[in-house]
């Protein structure tokens, strides 16, 4: 929820956001030193040690030798060791689970991707410019009372709207995108609230693409508003202004145009720039918020509207290493798609089901089942040879991905055993049956399944 803080409060709040940041990095740095030197590092262990240095250590007194950080409230910097601690779990459970460790080198990280090779990330330094400064404070130490949140340190900041969900507050985390603040509360509601009931009890499959954000085999279709399109050319504009000031900027400094400056030269920022600058960034924010409007829409639309759903298993990291694909998909924002689409099927009770990467959506004939093994990613449309129907590739896929739901699906075989595929026609009953599903019972969630076999690299 945005916020309307006071410019003293936002003053605040970047110094709260400093020293998580600066906290972060401090933790971190730790860590990699007592891992060097062969020891087992341990968040809590490291928060006890800071505790006993954050008000004596040089590196943590103004200049009038007293301890800033008693201004900051304990909250924002007892948060990141709990962080550091959750984000090298994650990063140990994902090596254990097979997950190849992240090489440095940006180009090698790109092809692995792009191969599908699942990549596990260490936790890293946060720089100053990173675009997200947040800080945490626990739910003991605010208020939320109607407009407005009662903060440490700050008082009352206005909210634009009040919190929605009753239920046991968790948590909440002040964060800034651009130059606008936004606090995320975490509340646990009750299953009343968070379950919601389903109008219509359609089963659909969805083709997600570039050309319709979404086709349903039902026939409809949803075009994203592509934001980026038309933000391209002024984000464009934005970025030619900044290179301009800089340039200038080196100019001023007395370098060279056409030889590159040495490294860790740090030119003066203008105020140009830091303007220019703040303004690519809210283009980027709104264009954030539009894409996450529309995805916000689809998502509640479908699960509303269906007693089960078929999407396709999507491979958005290995589809975003390819860089012709990139920008259109990450236009329509399929990441977002999924998992919305599984976080509101749970609420609607809507079965989900994610075909499996290799099952043939788009080439299959959805009326006599011939393979279409010819079909390149430019043809919209075709017609198929053995029963003559016209397809609509977009539509066709999603009617096909439709039968993994009902009666009417086919088992297909899995492209390492092709057995039997005799003129171009899908065995019916030859290699294992591949759709994979991840049930969620009406009110009940403990019964999810996860079992993906394998890691999917095609597009
Ligand atoms: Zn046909």
């Amino acid at each position: 929820m945005p916020l309307r803080p006071t410019a003293e409060q936002a003053e605040y709040f970047n110094r709260a956001c400093g020293t998580a940041r600066k906290v972060w990095n401090w933790a971190l740095d730790e860590w990699n030193r007592q891992h060097k030197a062969g020891l087992k590092p341990n968040a809590m262990a490291l928060k006890k040690r800071f505790n006993t240095i954050k008000y004596n250590d040089p590196e943590w007194l103004d200049k009038n030798g007293q301890p800033w950080i008693k201004t900051i409230h304990r909250d924002a910097h007892a948060q990141p060791f709990e962080y550091l601690g959750r984000a090298w779990s994650q990063f140990f459970d994902a090596v254990k689970a097979g997950a190849r460790m992240a090489p440095d080198d940006k180009q090698l990280r790109r092809s692995l991707r792009r191969q599908g090779v699942k990549l596990a990330y260490q936790p890293t330094f946060k720089r100053k410019h990173d675009g997200h400064d947040s800080f945490y404070i626990a739910n003991d130490k605010f208020k939320v009372n109607g407009k407005a949140i009662r903060l440490p340190k700050v008082g009352n900041v206005a909210m634009t709207e009040a919190l929605r969900f009753d239920g046991k507050i968790l948590g909440a985390t002040i964060s800034r995108t651009a130059d606008r603040w936004f606090v995320a509360i975490q509340v646990e509601v009750s299953d009343a609230q968070f379950y919601r009931r389903r109008t219509v009890y359609e089963i659909n499959g969805i083709d997600l693409g570039v050309k319709s954000a979404a086709t349903l085999s039902s026939g409809k279709a949803f075009d994203a508003p592509k934001p980026l399109k038309a933000a391209l050319r002024r984000l464009k504009i934005r970025g030619r202004r900044i290179s301009h000031k800089i340039e200038s900027a080196k100019v001023t400094a007395g370098f060279s145009l056409s030889a590159p400056t040495p490294k860790g030269t740090r030119l003066p920022v203008s105020n140009n720039r830091k303007k220019s600058t703040m303004a690519s960034a809210r283009l980027h924010a709104r264009i954030t918020n539009i894409r996450a409007d529309f995805t916000h829409k689809l998502t509640t639309q479908l699960c509303r509207e269906n007693q089960a759903v078929v999407i396709e298993d999507l491979n958005v990291q290995g589809m975003l290493a390819n860089g012709k694909l990139a920008r259109a998909i990450s236009d329509v924002g399929f990441g977002m798609f999924r998992s919305q689409v599984e976080y509101k099927a749970k609420r609607y009770g809507t079965r989900l089901i994610i075909a499996d990467c290799w099952y043939p959506s788009s080439r299959l004939c959805s009326v006599c089942n011939w393979k279409n093994e010819s079909l390149t990613l430019k043809d919209r449309e075709w017609t198929c040879p053995q029963c003559g129907s016209h397809h609509d590739r977009d539509l066709n896929a999603a009617i096909n991905l439709k039968r993994l739901a009902t009666a009417t699906a086919l088992p297909v075989a899995s492209p390492s055993s092709n057995g039997g595929a005799t003129a171009g026609m899908v065995p019916v009953v030859v290699g294992k049956v591949t759709p994979v599903r991840y049930e969620r019972g009406h009110r009940d969630t403990s019964g999810q399944e996860k079992n993906r076999a394998h890691v999917c690299a095609q597009f």
